[in-house]
């Protein structure tokens, strides 16, 4: 059997969307009065949106019920389905911990229960049965002010093995910020946390050079081959992986069709920067979403040959943060 690994998956979008319905279901959830039977909810949780702040809004929605009472439900059927239908031997789960606390409590006390957050997802990412390492990625977001952003960073700086990384989240606005971001990722870096950002996803006019400097991974940041590929050349010498999520950027309308992943890849090829494949929000996606399925949509659409599949494989256990014997780890 051969076994995968997916570095770049979001909690909030890793669930199969049947879980979702039925815990729902179970909680007598008021959305369920739009939505009456299953295929309804599930039209409207995978359809493809214009843009990707149309798509985070309903990423929002499953956040708010991952919340600590109800984390250890969903961590266990990510674990085993993860495990079991995708054989994945290893996945970094990223998450804004902020997200997920009590919205009833003060900002203060909100900052200090995302500790809790951490603690709770950590000792449910180890179900017996199912032989699988996951290890977390704490997501900052664009959207939140500095002080939240800097609490976010210290929980993950106080977790650090269970949390192996820092990744900067949320629709891709205010490039003039750069400056502080980069601050961010290089105080994670010096205290041995690894750092990928959400970057080039939907455009290219948040890739500021000096993200180069800090970062080990790039979440997405396909536009830097589209639009800027003398930028390559950087990210080579740096050895940053790229991670590219196929099937995501047609859901968020970032590309028609995956056929424009071509010259993505042989883009990078060329240049020698690393590629790893990855899921992003695989339970957004229509089925079958699965890690094995975006290796098999990179071939059908001629991104990919078959005779590379081993070696795009490969890739994401080396750019691992936190995969034992890997060589970022
Ligand atoms: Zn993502």
């Amino acid at each position: 059997m051969t076994l995968y690994a997916d570095l770049h998956r979001h909690l909030g979008g890793a669930l199969h969307p049947r879980i979702i319905y039925k815990f729902l279901q179970k909680n007598d959830h008021p959305i369920l009065s739009y939505f009456p039977d299953y295929d309804g909810f599930l039209s409207w949780f995978t359809r493809p949106c214009r843009t990707l702040e149309e798509f985070v809004k309903i990423h929002s929605l499953v956040e708010e019920l991952q919340s600590l009472e109800h984390l250890p439900y969903f961590c266990l059927r990510l674990c085993r389905g993860a495990y079991t239908f995708e054989n994945l031997q290893y996945m970094e789960i990223r998450y804004n911990p902020y997200f997920r606390t009590d919205k009833d409590l003060s900002e203060e006390k909100r900052l200090g229960q995302m500790t809790d957050i951490v603690e709770t997802i950590t000792a449910n990412l180890r179900p017996a049965e199912y032989p699988i390492t996951v290890k977390q990625i704490l997501c900052l977001d664009r959207r939140l002010p500095h002080k939240i952003n800097d609490a976010i960073l210290k929980v993950a700086k106080d977790n650090l093995g269970p949390v192996v990384g820092i990744d900067l989240a949320g629709p891709e606005i205010e490039p003039e910020k750069w400056e502080d971001w980069v601050n961010f990722l290089a105080s994670a870096r010096s205290s041995g946390l690894k750092t990928t950002a959400h970057l080039g996803e939907t455009g290219i006019d948040n890739v500021h050079p000096q993200f180069f400097t800090v970062l080990d991974r790039i979440g997405h940041g396909i536009h830097i081959p589209l639009e800027r590929p003398e930028m390559l050349k950087e990210l080579a010498k740096k050895q940053i992986t790229l991670e590219v999520c196929p099937t995501s950027y047609k859901q968020t309308g970032v590309l028609k069709d995956l056929t424009q992943l071509k010259v993505v890849f042989e883009r990078c090829r060329q240049a020698g920067v690393a590629i790893a494949v990855c899921t992003d929000n695989p339970g957004r996606n229509p089925a079958p979403c699965t890690l094995p399925g975006e290796y098999e949509r990179l071939i059908d659409n001629d991104v990919i040959d078959f005779t590379d599949l081993k070696s795009v494989q490969t890739e994401a256990f080396r750019s691992a943060f936190g995969y034992p014997g890997g060589a970022r780890s």
